[in-house]
């Protein structure tokens, strides 16, 4: 007899960070200090730093140093601040540089 096996792989959907409004005005780049992948990215004008979705680890290295609690898992971010989502996809990370360069 034979029997048909269907395997079903499951694979995570990928997490990042994000950094919210809190950030502005702050901008401190205490996250940038303990990223180990480089992956918060500003330029001069920005008026907060960004984490590259593509790159970040989710590692939650820099979400406790954060003096201003702006920094949260994409599944946590809250609800009036959930721009801050689409923002970081978008941000044109190609003509920024990883660090606080504001
Ligand atoms: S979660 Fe980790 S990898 Fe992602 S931005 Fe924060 S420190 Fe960097
Ligand atoms: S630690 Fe917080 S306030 Fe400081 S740059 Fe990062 S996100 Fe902004």
């Amino acid at each position: 007899m034979v029997v048909d096996v269907l395997v079903v792989r499951v694979v995570d959907a990928k997490m990042a960070f994000i950094i919210t409004s809190s950030c502005i005005g702050t901008t401190d780049g205490a996250c940038v200090d303990v990223c180990p992948v480089d992956c918060i990215y500003s330029k001069k004008g920005d008026n907060h730093l960004f984490i590259n979705p593509d790159e970040c680890i989710d590692c939650a290295a820099c979400e406790p140093v954060c003096p201003v609690d702006a920094i949260f898992p994409d599944d946590e971010v809250p609800e009036n601040e959930s721009a801050y989502i689409e923002e970081a996809k978008n941000y044109d990370y190609d003509s920024s540089e990883p660090g606080n360069n504001l």
